[in-house]
């Protein structure tokens, strides 16, 4: 639990929160204020962070990375969003994502370059509803013919290569490396999500690459994927529990002044103690589901429970503090305001929250996993 964390990961904490006000709190006032644009306070953060040791927390050791855990990666990330910082994304450098553990070519070709910053990877996972087929490829020889769609590659329009979930012939679905500037392959869109991020669809028309770009070996595509958006999930749920915590803080202090004007009224308190009821049970879960991962045992389900939980929290916990804030909250710029697009994202982004309900039940109903 957060109170009880052995002394090394309460070191984490303190350096992350030393971190978030010393760096990402000033450039978060220098930006609001005008004094910075976007991408030089990207920028800065990552210079910030490699100096403070948080960039290759995700990477492996052999390119100079500090391999950390999942409840080391939980604190930092539960402990910088808990100051409700921009940028948070860009404290952490690329890790392996799919393409962990590969060996040549793709290992010099895209896992090297990715790891050392002079290329970039998109996840191409999603399909559009309306797509006329599955994205596929078929076998020429010695290489791969590609057609196909996905729709939502984040920062798709700045990324070199794109790892791309697709059917190779009849032989199961795997992750294919494809670089954005291959012939065949366009951007059909650029476009933005509520949250300020920014992400593109692919087309693929009869796209040719070698077969050793496949990762792994066909039929390994969907556990692949779902070990990458499990690890990604609880991160998402430490920043909503972080933001959560950040969320409470703010709506105090809101009470405490009315309090001082002329009091609270009875009704404000009651959803105020919810509110802090739904952030200590959410917060739990979290740590108690990166403790599990962190022995080894199969976490799939209590990470659902702890992403599900967080995410919807966060999300009411901001449309309360707003309700109770009243209209200066949604004023365009008002933290809670830019906020609450943001908490509406993560209850769709790493897994749907009615899909994942599914997905508890079935891992408990069909596969007998998952622990209360
Ligand atoms: C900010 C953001 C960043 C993203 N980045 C990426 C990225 O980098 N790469 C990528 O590949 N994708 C990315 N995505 C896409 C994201 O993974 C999908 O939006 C998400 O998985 C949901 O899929 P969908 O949009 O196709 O919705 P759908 O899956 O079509 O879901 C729509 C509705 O159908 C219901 N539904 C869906 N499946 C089932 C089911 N099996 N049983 C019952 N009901 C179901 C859901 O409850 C929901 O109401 C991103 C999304 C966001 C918002």
């Amino acid at each position: 639990m957060p109170e009880s964390l052995p002394p090394e990961f309460q070191q984490i904490e303190a350096v992350a929160h030393d971190f978030a006000r010393a760096v990402l709190l000033p450039l978060k006032e220098r930006a609001a204020s005008g004094g910075l644009d976007d991408e030089a306070a990207r920028q800065q953060v990552i210079e910030a962070s490699k100096a403070a040791g948080f960039f290759r927390m995700t990477q492996p050791a052999e390119y100079g990375g500090s391999e950390a855990g999942t409840l080391a990666l939980v604190v930092t990330h539960d402990a910088l969003a808990s100051h409700n910082p921009r940028w948070l994304a860009d404290v952490f450098g690329p890790g392996p994502g799919v393409l962990a553990n590969v060996g040549e070519p793709l290992k010099s070709a895209y896992l090297a370059p990715l790891l050392e910053g002079h290329k970039r990877a998109g996840f191409g996972f999603t399909e559009r509803d309306d797509a006329p087929h599955y994205t596929r490829a078929e076998r020429d020889g010695d290489e791969l013919i590609i057609s196909g769609q996905k729709s939502y590659v984040t920062r798709g329009a700045e990324i070199d290569f794109l790892n791309t979930l697709m059917e190779v012939g009849d032989e199961g679905r795997a992750f294919v490396a494809i670089d954005t500037d291959r012939p065949g392959v366009s951007q059909e869109r650029v476009f933005g999500s509520i949250d300020g991020t920014q992400h593109a669809a692919f087309k693929f028309e009869n796209v040719r690459v070698p077969a050793s770009h496949i990762v792994g070996v066909p039929g390994e595509g969907m556990p692949k994927a779902m070990r990458q958006i499990g690890n990604t999930r609880l991160m998402m749920a430490a920043e909503a529990v972080g933001r959560a915590r950040w969320v409470i803080a703010h709506l105090t202090g809101h009470l405490r002044r009315l309090e001082q004007a002329g009091g609270v009224k009875e009704s404000v308190r009651l959803r105020y103690g919810e509110l802090r009821i739904k952030v200590y049970v959410a917060r739990s879960a979290l740590y108690r589901a990166a403790r599990l991962d962190a022995t080894g045992e199969n976490s799939v389900n209590e990470g659902i429970a702890a992403k599900v939980f967080a995410t919807e929290t966060l999300s009411e916990v901001v449309d309360e503090a707003i309700q109770l804030g009243g209209g200066a909250a949604l004023e365009t710029d008002h933290p809670l305001a830019v906020l609450y697009n943001e908490s509406r994202v993560m209850r769709v982004a790493e897994g749907l929250s009615d899909v994942l309900r599914l997905n508890m039940a079935r891992g408990a109903l069909d596969l007998g996993k998952g622990t209360l």
